[in-house]
Order: C-alpha cells, then structure tokens, then sequence
C-alpha cells in the first residue's frame, strides 16, 4: 500500500474515532464527510448524511431562544462567507426527535491556492458543561438576591451605587438614591410575630418594586432597610417619586385573621455629587431619613 493512503486512512480513522461530532460541507453547504462521533451523537448515519445539504434542516440547530440556525445565521455559512471560525450553544434534533444541547465550532477548510473550498463544523454534546452553566447562573442569582424578598440584596446594591456614581463622572448621568426604613418595626414584630413581620417585609417589597420605575434597582440594604437607586433621574422627579412610594406604603396592608395590619416609612433621598463615594451618598440618604424620623415619621426628606 502506498503510504500517502496509509496516511489518508490513518487520519480517516483518527477524525471518525474523535468522541466529537465532526461532519465537512463543500462551499454549497453539501456534506461530504460524516464521522462516527456525528453518528453516535446525532443517531444519524454516514450513509443518510453524506450528499445532503446542511440547509435541509435536518438536524435543526436552534438557540436557547428557539431561533433556526440552519436557516437564519448558520454558522457554517458565515464561516465560509468571512473565513472566520464561528461557535454557537444550539440544541440539535437527534434522529429519534428529542433536542440535544451541544456546542458546535466552525471552521473553514482552504485549498492548496488558499481558497475555502468548504467548512468543518465540530460539535459536542458536552452535558456538564451545560449543567455549570445553569448553575453558575443559580449561584449568580444567589450572590446577589435578597432571599425574603426577592429583591437585589446589599452586595448587589454596592455595586450599582458605585457604577452609577462613575456614570455620573464620567457621562453626567445623574442618579438619585432613596433610603427607607420601617416605622416602629421592632413593634410590628412584638405585636404579631416575626413571621408577619417577614410578610411586611415582603410587602414593602414588592410597592417597591411596583411604584418606582422599572429602571431603578430596588434592594434590601439590611433588616428592615431599603434602599432604590433611581437611575437616571432629573432632581424634580426624586420628591414625586419618593412621596408617591411613601403613600402607597401607608396605604397597604396585610391581613392576620381579622386584623388589617399596616406600616409606615420614613425616607431619606438625595441626588448624587461629583465627589460621592459609595459610603458619603449612603450616609446622606441615612441620615435624612433619620431627620424624617426625628420629624415625627412617615415622611420624605430630601436633601
Ligand atoms: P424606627 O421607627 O425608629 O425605625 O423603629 P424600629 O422599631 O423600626 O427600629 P429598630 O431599629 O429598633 O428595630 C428594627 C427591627 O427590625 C428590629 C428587628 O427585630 C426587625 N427586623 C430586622 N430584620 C428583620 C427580619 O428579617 N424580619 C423581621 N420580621 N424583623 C426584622
Ligand atoms: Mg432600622
Ligand atoms: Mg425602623
């Protein structure tokens, strides 16, 4: 046997045995090649695949959004359009129907004359790497979500005032930040329980989250205080904003047997300065919040 067939017959063999999908597509997107890995993973044969087009939509590729690859933004085309490899997470149809997640990568193949002469797509079924992706995504949610309440929590409130207040330096795009405490909490949870206690929390939440824009990031700085970052917002708005807030506090409640049980809040809100830190607009917003307490509660201070 001559050895350049040797050698054709060794990398045949090295290609079909990889544990990856690899299938070759001439310039017209007709497969010319289909390995055992393609096999295994997609229950279709070489014999099926080969002559086929990629765009017969047999394997179906679709994004987590649902969108048809294979007909709208296939990766195969684009690589052999730009000459640039391309990747893409889709969920492939495998022969028996069900989806299989896999992250396919592209590539394209040159002629001696350096000409693409079609494109090689490697694709694996790789389960784990899919799980670790949910997961982290879970454990994102969890670094930054305040449990009770579902808000965004303290970490997370950090992190927004300090980027806000470098828009601010850098793009003048001001932001407002209003700190609210309940009115004799200690007392709700006395009276009722500290479950109940907990249902106000949650209360004062989700007002929060339904009475102030859906640009402002509502979180829970610690026990019964509250903080909003109001993104993006002109020094008029903040008082309507925050008195608004207020009133719809005052005027909810929830129910324990017979008893309607209400809470009021004191607010502090202030806009943010050239020369803030995280901890001076905090401070400020805390501090005028207490003077709506010393006021006599149930008020709004803004400074
Ligand atoms: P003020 O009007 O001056 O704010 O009075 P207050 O009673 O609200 O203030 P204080 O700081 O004395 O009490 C806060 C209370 O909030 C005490 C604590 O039991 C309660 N608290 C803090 N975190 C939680 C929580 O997660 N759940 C419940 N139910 N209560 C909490
Ligand atoms: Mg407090
Ligand atoms: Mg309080």
């Amino acid at each position: 046997m001559k050895k350049e067939s040797l050698e054709n017959q060794f990398h045949k063999s090295l290609v079909d045995n990889l544990y990856d999908g690899i299938y070759f597509v001439d310039t017209e997107r007709q497969i010319t090649y289909w390995n055992k890995g393609a096999e295994r993973i997609t229950g279709y044969s070489d014999a099926f695949m080969v002559g086929k087009f990629c765009n017969h939509n047999i394997l179906d590729h679709v994004t987590d959004e649902g969108r048809h690859l294979c007909i709208e933004g296939c990766p195969l085309l684009a690589t052999i359009q730009d000459g640039e490899p391309h990747e893409a997470e889709v969920h492939l149809r495998h022969a028996d129907g069900y989806r299989i997640p896999v992250v396919v990568r592209t590539s394209p193949i040159y002629n001696e004359d350096h000409k693409i002469i079609g494109a090689v797509e490697i694709f694996s079924n790789n389960q784990s790497l899919f799980r670790m992706k949910r997961r982290m995504i879970e454990l994102e949610e969890g670094v930054f979500r305040d449990p009770l309440t579902g808000l965004g929590n303290r970490r997370l409130l950090e992190i927004k005032i300090q980027s806000a207040l470098l828009e601010y330096r850098q793009h003048q795009i001001q932001s407002g930040l209003l700190f609210l405490d309940i009115d004799s909490f200690k007392q709700i949870n006395d009276t009722y329980g500290h479950s109940t206690g907990d249902r106000i929390l949650q209360n004062i939440a989700q007002n929060m989250n339904l009475h102030l824009r859906n640009t402002d990031l509502c979180g829970r700085w610690g026990g019964e205080e509250f903080i909003a970052l109001l993104y993006n917002v002109d020094a008029d708005k903040i008082p309507p904003i925050a008195e608004k807030l207020r009133a719809m506090i005052a005027n909810s409640s929830i129910t324990l047997g017979e008893t309607k049980i209400s809470v009021t809040v004191s607010i502090g809100v202030t806009l943010a300065r050239e020369d803030d830190t995280q901890d001076s607009i905090v401070e400020r917003a805390d501090r005028l919040m207490y003077l709506s307490k010393q006021g006599g509660r149930n008020q709004v201070m803004v400074g």
